[in-house]
């Protein structure tokens, strides 16, 4: 009977788990908005990365005399995935 409820109280643990992880992933792909600025429309560009893996995408336009953006998103989740290959693809262009 102990076995039973120890079974059950991992299954709930293991759900609540993996819903607390698409969870998460949903709210970094709102944060992302796949790189475009959900603020100004503007452009996220990726200026740091930490001991993790996780990148830091900030507005293109947050120096910007006119209109000033604030806008930034920290990204661990792969939803990102698209721009990294394409800055990556940028990089080897000027390289070669
Ligand atoms: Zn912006």
């Amino acid at each position: 009977m102990k076995f039973a409820i120890v079974v059950v109280l991992a299954v709930i643990a293991i759900t609540i788990y993996i819903i607390g992880m698409r969870w998460c992933r949903k709210v970094e792909e709102t944060a992302f908005n796949k790189g475009v600025c959900p603020e100004c429309g503007g452009e996220l560009k990726c200026v740091d990365t930490d001991s993790l893996g996780s990148r830091y995408w900030v507005c293109e336009n947050r120096y910007s005399k006119e209109k000033p953006c604030g806008y930034d998103c920290w990204v661990s989740y792969k939803v990102d995935k698209d721009k990294i290959m394409e800055i990556k693809k940028q990089n080897n262009n000027i390289e070669s």
